[in-house]
């Protein structure tokens, strides 16, 4: 018989850590935490497959309902208490819990089992009505809003009970909650269940019992509301793996001012210094820390003092209104600080904790591993391996590799930063440099940045509805919040820039401004946030590169000088010490080749020779010789690009200095390069001594329903051999150039969309035979390999044949997405967008290889390639060669190497590690 709930409390747990899956993060810890001795108010977990059996026959799994019961004993009798009762009831919390973590994603109903008969029960044993009636008026309205659907849809609509709220403060002159009354708020519970009525045609439930399968099953559904999809598709959660519920016996910390409540991160989660960051509230409950309504005091003296001189606030009003859990509850403070060094031992990692003290007594609410910027990820990671908590194996699985990015990204010129305005500052809470234009929500954000504009998302508190907008901002400001606040948790784990928590913004929605002391700024101005120090500036500051870049690319900085860039490095040595696969970089510069060695490229993976066609006046040849009518009229224009071409691959092999260099021959349709405005085309024509018409003409004649799909690829050389003749010309004299100046040459020559075996044969013997009398002519020869890029389906179902004659695969995963797919990349964007929405396709297959479809045709050229010719070397060279998902399938089917973009080498580098490591 399957097991449906498991309990944990009291030193005793029936689940453990790793079973995530089937209780989910948060019942898992809770259980972990349990077995640690770490105290855990007591309660149980029902598993994410009940979840599963719930969306699927919409009824409970039979059993079900006797193991609850059998837990909700077993918890009634350790906590002393009865669900239900009269005399002494028992309070829950049903808390949802994934098997990922989804801040903010589900909701949790707190101080479930009151009714109008418990309520009495609880002012017994509290012996304080006021409390009682606030959690009453709480959980009506949390139940109101979660189980019962009253939370309005959309962010600026009202939530009715605040509404009702409001009109009650009105009605007796007050503005604080805490100046309301025992009778105001008993006043406020029959107000809202009337609402409740009335709205919902149905009342309140007043059972216990029934209000606890009510909140279960909410937990249950909510998985399905569409935010929660929204962010399980920008974090691959699947859609099948369901959600747990927790219920838990409730701890208050608003019972008085021995009360409180917090969260903590066991490091800083900004910076990643080894330091316990966290912020409280005194006489508060739960969610009133996250939701940033009131400002939260730090938890150690430091941060503490820290904070105050940020804001301006002065010692003796520190001590007196903000002072720290250190200050004002020691004992609690260091019980705090021992469960978060024991977690870090025990999870070796950073946690994310929350906790809530109940006069005088520390409970342990949750943990997880803390969310973090890229910058904190890399220095814990490093720091733990020095402090002997992590191997460097554990350190490189803790890093997200796309995390490494925010590393690279610019910060604000200091020159220009000194002489802006500061309007506020805020909390650091993403840190990067961004500027944009102000918009105040999350659908101008989208709106805009799908118009190619800059924005920076303002509001005074994020929720789950404004996800998308932040993604798509550059950057996201808020007035309200703290460190944990929703905003910078989202923003951190999107690698945003974020400044949280700026209380010195007064944000009008209304009339679209912001209002900090005598100035103000509108929607559309430009603003500029720092997220690394938290500060906000009027107009828009230039940006410059990050320590990281000015280490590698600008020798302005010197690695001693730069910590960041040492961890950085250190990082990505240890990751070389565990890939097997190699990394390489698409470029077609001098420059970009100098990045990506800079970055640990080693070799070129892809040099697209069309890209040099376009510099200088290069495009004059280039176009000359599309435009010749006969085979010598074309040999005369390529003999004009031969020197250009020649120089440009001498500089690229310079700076290789004998690594891997794998030059594409040309590839896109011609009709690309000609002119198609006017102007342009009556000039070609003066140049070449025709008439536009001449030219018009041509480029007519060239252009193509589906060009992609055309005259492209090796069939360019095919029909024009001498355009392959000069490529390979220029090739072999640039080698032999550049070896004759003492430096190491390996080229790798690629024929791209060959289909046919007899296509690739016809290019190899042009290219063998121009390199032979190349070689001849200068009396030497050097080594070099001549391969094909499979990219058409054809070409990988026929692998072992090309295999024969080709000395290598590169695998062009874009068209060979395109072809497989049969959706051009150019068209997508007319459908993709809907199908991602609807989750047709669960993520960009241009971003992140179709495993299941693509991935089966990478793997099958490989194999029957390898069949043939048992050292063929692999690689791929799309743009998933830079994206860690797509690495990990690439390290699992044996490819020799990938090749991406300069910028993501190291994520590459990081990402390969990973791959090896998750399959020891
Ligand atoms: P989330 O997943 O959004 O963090 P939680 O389930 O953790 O939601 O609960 C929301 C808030 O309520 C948290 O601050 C949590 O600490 C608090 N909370 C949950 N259960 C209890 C409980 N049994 N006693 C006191 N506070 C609780
Ligand atoms: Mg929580
Ligand atoms: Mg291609």
């Amino acid at each position: 018989m399957a097991k449906y709930v498991y309990f944990f409390g009291d030193g005793q747990a029936d689940g453990r850590a790793d079973m995530k899956e089937l209780l989910g993060g948060k019942g898992a810890n809770l259980a972990e935490m349990a077995l640690l001795g770490i105290p855990v108010p007591p309660g149980f977990t029902i598993t994410t497959e009940v979840c599963t059996y719930f969306q699927r026959e919409h009824s409970d799994p039979p059993g079900l309902e006797r193991e609850l019961l059998e837990h909700l004993k077993r918890v009634e009798r350790l906590a002393g208490t009865e669900f239900g009762s009269v005399e002494n009831p028992l309070l829950v919390s049903v808390r949802s819990g994934a098997r990922a973590s989804m801040p903010g994603m589900m909701d949790s109903v707190l101080n479930l089992g009151l009714n109008d008969r418990t309520v009495e029960g609880l002012i017994k044993r509290s012996g304080d009505a006021r409390f009682a009636y606030d959690s009453y008026r709480r959980f009506v309205a949390m139940y109101g809003d979660v189980v019962m659907g009253l939370k309005p849809q959309s962010k600026d609509a009202e939530d009715p009970f605040e509404v009702l709220m409001d009109r009650r403060k009105k009605m007796r002159g007050v503005t604080d909650d805490v100046d309301m009354t025992v009778e105001d708020l008993r006043g406020l519970v029959s107000d809202f269940k009337a609402m409740i009525r009335e709205r919902m045609g149905q009342s309140f439930p007043e059972d216990p019992m029934e209000q606890l399968w009510g909140a279960i099953r909410a937990v249950f559904n909510s998985w399905r509301n569409p935010r929660a999809e929204a962010y399980r598709r920008l974090n691959r959660i699947p859609d099948d793996w369901g959600t747990a519920v927790n219920v838990q016996v409730m701890v208050f910390g608003n019972l008085g001012e021995r009360c409180a409540t917090g969260v903590a991160f066991t490091r800083d989660p900004a910076t990643g210094k080894k330091e316990f960051y966290g912020e409280f509230l005194v006489n508060a409950q739960g969610e009133d820390v996250v939701a940033g309504t009131r400002t939260p005091q730090q938890i150690t003296l430091a941060g503490s003092q820290r904070w105050a001189q940020n804001h301006s606030i002065a010692e003796d009003e520190r001590k007196k209104r903000f002072s720290s859990l250190e200050e004002f509850m020691p004992d609690e403070y260091h019980q705090l600080t021992d469960i978060a060094e024991t977690l870090e031992k025990h999870y070796h990692d950073m946690n994310d904790i929350e906790f809530t003290i109940q006069d005088g007594k520390l409970w342990m609410l949750q943990c997880r591993i803390g969310k973090r910027t890229g910058q904190a990820a890399v220095r814990m990671a490093v720091e733990m391996v020095e402090e002997g908590l992590i191997t460097k194996e554990q350190a490189l699985l803790q890093v997200e590799p796309d995390a490494l990015n925010q590393l690279l990204r610019p910060v604000f010129d200091p020159q220009e930063k000194e002489q802006a305005t500061r309007l506020a500052r805020g909390l650091n809470a993403g840190p990067g440099a961004a500027a944009g234009q102000i918009v105040f929500n999350a659908p101008d954000a989208q709106e805009r940045t799908a118009r190619g504009e800059r924005v920076i998302l303002v509001r005074i508190e994020t929720s789950p509805e404004d996800i998308k907008g932040m993604n798509a901002a550059e950057g996201i400001l808020t007035a309200r919040g703290g460190m944990t606040s929703h905003a910078a948790l989202v923003a951190r784990q999107m690698g945003k820039v974020c400044v949280a928590g700026c209380s010195a913004l007064e944000i009008d929605y209304a009339k679209r401004r912001i209002q900090v002391k005598d100035r103000t700024v509108k929607e559309g101005d430009w603003i500029s946030l720092d997220g690394t120090t938290g500060d906000v500036y009027e107009g828009q500051i230039s940006t410059r590169p990050s320590e990281v870049l000015q280490v590698l690319f600008d020798g302005t900085l010197k690695p001693e000088d730069a910590p960041v860039y040492q961890r950085f490095a250190k990082l990505l040595s240890w990751a070389d010490e565990f890939r097997s696969l190699g990394v390489r970089a698409n470029a077609d510069q001098p420059d970009q080749c100098e990045k990506a060695v800079a970055f640990g490229a080693e070799g070129i993976g892809l040099c697209r020779t069309e890209h040099m066609f376009f510099q200088g006046n290069r495009i004059d040849a280039v176009r000359e010789m599309i435009m010749a009518e006969t085979t010598d009229g074309r040999r005369k224009a390529l003999a004009k690009l031969l020197p250009y071409q020649r120089e440009d691959f001498a500089a690229i092999f310079r700076v290789m200095a004998g690594r891997s260099v794998t030059i594409r021959m040309l590839d896109p349709p011609l009709h690309e390069f000609l002119p198609h405005d006017n102007k342009t085309q009556a000039d070609l024509a003066k140049k070449l001594g025709k008439t536009t018409e001449d030219v018009r003409a041509r480029v007519n004649s060239l252009a193509e329903a589906n060009p992609m799909l055309g005259h492209r690829g090796c069939r360019l050389g095919i029909v024009f051999p001498e355009i392959t003749e000069m490529q390979t010309t220029a090739i072999f004299q640039a080698a032999l150039k550049v070896i004759d100046e003492g430096i190491l040459v390996h080229p790798e020559i690629m024929i791209p969309l060959v289909g046919f075996v007899r296509e690739f044969e016809e290019q190899a013997r042009v290219v063998r035979h121009v390199a032979d009398e190349v070689m001849q002519k200068e009396g030497r020869r050097i080594e070099y390999l001549l391969g094909t890029m499979i990219e058409l389906p054809r070409a990988a179902l026929i692998a072992n044949d090309i295999a024969r004659v080709a000395q290598f695969f590169s695998f062009g995963t874009n068209d060979l997405t395109q072809t497989t797919l049969g959706v051009s990349r150019d068209d997508a964007g007319t459908f993709l967008p809907f199908y991602l929405d609807n989750i047709i396709v669960a993520h960009n297959p241009f971003q992140s290889l179709d495993v299941d479809g693509v991935g089966k045709l990478v793997r099958l050229g490989t194999e029957k390639g390898r069949h043939t010719r048992r050292d063929l070397k692999v690689g791929i060279c799309g743009e998933h060669g830079g994206d860690p998902h797509s690495i990990d399938f690439f390290h699992r089917v044996g490819l020799d190497y990938v090749s991406c973009s300069p910028f993501r080498v190291p994520i590459a580098r990081l990402a390969a590690a990973q791959a090896a490591l998750r399959g020891r």
